[in-house]
């Protein structure tokens, strides 16, 4: 059996799988965690293990939301660390590795099929191009997928903690928020749950917002968006209009930096919750505005990944491939 791990800052998924014909995997099971609920990833490991039972692991990859350095992470957003020797100790077998979490969604992207997609612009896909993930969830991931011969081959990247880049006079305005608070401005400061926090604080300086009394703080990003898009708050919906822009316009930063001509992703939980602000059109007109590349652009087909277990799938699918398990 194989192990495939996806650890977020909210919530940590583990999948066991199957080996199964033509080099795919079966599903056996999958779990979840919160991830502030425990102390370290041991602590997790171990009850996985105890749910799963008397089955024999022969590789696990696990994917984490932070840099990996040496088999080993320590996370963004939970004061953790993960090293390869835990795991295997947690999990009972010696072949493990450690993998940044957009890393192990990168290595699905080749298995998804239609139904875990939903096409922003189909665009012309090339079979000779690079690809690229992006990812905004507790935080902002980004991988390249780096052709080689007839396959993708991952490449990490903390491109989430690259400095965010202002287009128009209200986002320097957004821009002088952020240092002020934060000393600089990250993209992840715009794109992620807490990104989506700071837009409102942007768009609601000045006036109130009824939305979030109540709210626990961990509910908070997804209240602004659905208050957003329920166009109950006019700030809310303006902070949630801010930030499907900037978010199309760092998917286009990324696709012009991978030159994504045979795809650009776009996974993490933000985006299926937020899919009908996607679909509206200020999504793409961001990601399309690089002139003078925007022809381009064009060709490049943008897709919203819609299985939320497509990074666990993917570091099971990594573990597989790396341990010879085919
Ligand atoms: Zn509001």
């Amino acid at each position: 059996m194989i192990v495939g791990g996806d650890v977020g800052g909210t919530k940590t998924l583990l999948g066991l799988f199957e080996p199964a014909a033509d080099r795919l995997l079966r599903v056996v099971g999958t779990y979840s965690y919160a991830t502030n609920a425990y102390q370290s990833v041991g602590e997790i490991l171990g009850q996985f293990r105890r749910a799963i039972g008397a089955v024999t692991i022969d590789a696990a990859a696990i994917g984490v939301a932070g840099p990996v350095v040496g088999n080993a992470a320590r996370l963004t957003n939970v004061t953790w660390d993960i090293t390869a020797s835990e795991v295997a100790g947690a999990l009972g077998t010696r072949r493990v590795r450690v993998l940044n979490d957009l890393e192990a969604l990168a290595h699905s992207v080749e298995t998804l099929t239609a139904a875990d997609l939903h096409v922003l612009h189909p665009g012309l896909p090339r079979s000779d191009g690079n690809a690229a993930v992006i990812a905004a969830g507790t935080g902002l991931g980004e991988a390249l997928l780096h052709r080689v011969g007839s396959r993708l081959q991952p490449v990490p990247s903390e491109g989430g903690h690259a400095d965010f880049a202002a287009r128009t006079d209200r986002e320097i305005e957004l821009v002088r928020m952020l240092r002020e608070r934060y000393g600089r401005a990250e993209v992840e400061q715009v794109l992620s749950g807490p990104g989506l926090v700071n837009l409102h604080r942007f768009t609601h300086r000045g006036g109130e917002c009824q939305m979030l009394e109540g709210v626990a703080d961990g509910d908070i990003p997804a209240r602004i968006s659905q208050a957003g898009l329920g166009g109950r708050c006019q700030q809310c919906a303006d902070a949630l209009r801010m930030f499907v822009s900037a978010y199309g316009a760092e998917a286009g930063n990324l696709a012009l930096r991978a030159m994504a001509t045979s795809g650009l992703y776009i996974g993490g939980g933000i985006a299926p919750k937020i899919l009908p602000a996607l679909t509206a059109g200020a999504f793409m007109d961001a990601f399309l505005a690089k002139e003078p590349l925007r022809d381009l652009l064009e060709q490049v087909p943008v897709n919203v990944i819609l299985n939320q277990e497509a990074g666990l799938l993917g570091a099971a699918r990594y573990a597989q491939e790396w341990a010879g398990l085919m």
